[in-house]
C-alpha cells in the first residue's frame, strides 16, 4: 500500500475509533412517513428527514417530474447560457420570484451551489462579509473563496454584530450573511434585528432559508415572514431538497441586480449543467400546490406544537423553538447514540448528534416533524421515546 493509502485509512481508523464514522442506513422505499430499511422486516416511521410538508413522494408532483420527463427529455447536457434554458426553467424562476415577492431568481443545481457561487460574484477585497459563527458549511465555503473581509459574529448575538459592523464602515458593500433556521436546534434568526441594524449601517441582508421556505411564517414564505421583515431581505438561497419535494436544486432569489451579476459571474451557475427538466417541473407543480393552500404547513405548525408540547410534559429537555426540528438533549454521546438505536428497534428511525457537530456533553436526538405524520404516528413516537427515555434514566415522569 502506498503511503497516501495508509495514511488515508489511519485517518478512517481514527474516525471509527472516535466514534464519529457516518455509516448509511440502506432504505428501499420511496421517502415517506414510513420507510422500509434494509434489515428490518417491519416498516419505520422517519424522524430525521427534511421532507417537512410530506411532498417527496405526494403523488401530483411525481406525476409533475414523469410529465416534464416526457415533454422536456431528461437533460440539456449544457449549462443555462450555451443551450441549457428552457421554458420551464425561466417559469420556475418567474414561479420563485412570485412566491417570495422578490425582484428576479436564479436556478443552482443546490442550495450548497447557490451559496458557493454568491459571494464571489457580489463582493471584492475592499468589501465585508458579517458572517453568524454557526452558519451552514455551504456559506462557510462560499465566503472562503471571496476576497472580501471576514467578520464572523457570534451566533445570533446582535451587540456583537452591531460591534463589528461599528468597527467596519470603511469598507465597501458590507453583507450580513445569516441562516435563517440553524438546523443544528431549530433556532430563528433574530431577522428583524438584523434588518434594522443593515438599515442602520447601510449594509445588505442574505439569508439562506433551506430549513425555512414553504412552512415558516403563516403563508409558508420562510423566516422574513416568520420575522415579520418580508421584503426587507436582500438576497435569499434556499433549497429545493428539503421542504420543496426533496428531490434537488436550489435557488438565489431577490434584487434584480443582484440575481443579474449572479447569471454573468456565478461559477457554479456558468460551469455547472443546467437543472434537469423532470425536476423544474416537480419543483413547478410545488409552488402551485404552496400557492394554492396553506394547508401543508399549516398541518406541520399543529404536529409540532402537539409533538413539542407531549414530549415536554413527559418530561424531555427541548431546545425551545416553534420550528420541526426538535432537539431532545440526552447529554452523553454514548447514550444519545444507543438511545438511537434502541429507537430504531421500535420502528422510529432518528439520529443522534455528537461532538464535534455540537459541543461535548451536549449530545442530542434531532427530531423533525413532517405534515406527513400522522397524529397516530407521532403518539407511537411519543410513547417510545418515553419507553426507551425511562429504560435510560433520561425521563422519570408518569405520563401516559
Ligand atoms: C441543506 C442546506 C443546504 C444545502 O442544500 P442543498 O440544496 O442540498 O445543497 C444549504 N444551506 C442550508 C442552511 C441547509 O440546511
Amino acid at each position: 500500500m502506498s503511503e497516501a493509502i495508509q495514511s488515508f485509512s489511519r485517518t478512517l481508523a481514527d474516525l471509527k475509533a472516535a466514534g464519529h464514522y457516518k455509516n448509511e442506513r440502506i432504505i428501499t422505499s420511496p421517502m415517506g412517513a414510513e420507510v422500509t430499511v434494509e434489515g428490518r422486516t417491519d416498516p419505520a416511521l422517519i424522524f430525521c428527514s427534511n421532507n417537512y410538508l410530506g411532498l417527496a413522494d405526494h403523488p401530483e408532483i411525481i406525476e409533475a417530474a414523469k410529465h416534464t420527463l416526457d415533454t422536456r427529455g431528461f437533460g440539456l447536457a449544457s449549462v443555462r447560457f450555451i443551450c441549457g434554458t428552457q421554458d420551464i426553467h425561466k417559469q420556475l424562476e418567474a414561479a420563485i420570484s412570485r412566491f417570495f415577492g422578490t425582484e428576479d431568481s436564479i436556478l443552482y443545481s443546490s442550495c450548497f451551489d447557490a451559496n458557493v457561487g454568491i459571494f464571489e460574484s457580489l463582493l471584492g477585497e475592499n468589501d465585508c462579509i458579517l458572517s453568524d459563527a454557526l452558519n451552514h458549511a455551504s456559506i462557510i465555503d462560499g465566503v472562503r473563496l471571496c476576497k472580501a473581509r471576514r467578520e464572523r459574529y457570534e451566533h445570533c448575538n446582535m451587540q456583537d454584530l452591531e460591534q463589528r459592523l461599528r468597527a467596519s464602515q470603511e469598507c465597501g458593500i458590507r453583507l450580513i450573511s445569516t441562516d435563517g433556521v440553524f438546523s443544528m436546534d431549530g433556532d430563528i434568526a433574530p431577522l428583524a434585528e438584523i434588518c434594522e441594524l443593515a438599515r442602520k449601517y447601510g449594509a445588505l441582508v442574505h439569508i439562506d432559508d433551506s430549513h425555512a421556505t414553504g412552512f415558516l411564517g403563516q403563508t409558508g414564505r420562510g423566516t422574513a415572514e416568520h420575522c415579520h421583515c418580508l421584503g426587507q431581505v436582500d438576497v435569499i438561497t434556499s433549497t429545493l431538497g428539503k421542504a420543496l419535494g426533496g428531490g434537488s436544486g436550489g435557488f438565489t432569489t431577490g434584487r434584480r441586480e443582484i440575481i443579474a451579476m449572479l447569471r454573468q459571474r456565478s461559477r457554479p451557475y456558468l460551469f455547472s449543467n443546467t437543472v434537469p427538466p423532470p425536476i423544474v417541473g416537480a419543483a413547478l407543480k410545488t409552488f402551485e400546490i404552496l400557492s394554492a393552500s396553506t394547508q401543508l404547513r399549516d398541518k406541520l405548525a399543529e404536529n409540532t406544537r402537539f409533538f413539542r408540547e407531549k414530549m415536554t410534559e413527559a418530561g424531555f429537555s427541548i431546545r425551545p423553538s416553534v420550528h420541526p426540528i426538535v432537539s431532545i438533549m440526552i447529554g452523553d454521546a454514548r447514550l444519545a447514540n444507543e438511545f438511537a438505536e434502541e429507537m430504531l428497534q421500535l420502528g422510529i428511525y432518528v439520529v443522534p448528534f455528537s461532538f464535534p457537530v455540537v459541543s461535548k456533553g451536549m449530545a442530542r436526538i434531532r427530531v423533525q416533524i413532517s405534515a406527513a405524520h400522522t397524529r397516530e404516528q407521532l403518539e407511537r413516537a411519543i410513547a417510545c421515546f418515553l419507553e426507551v427515555g425511562r429504560a435510560k434514566g433520561i425521563v422519570h415522569s408518569a405520563f401516559l
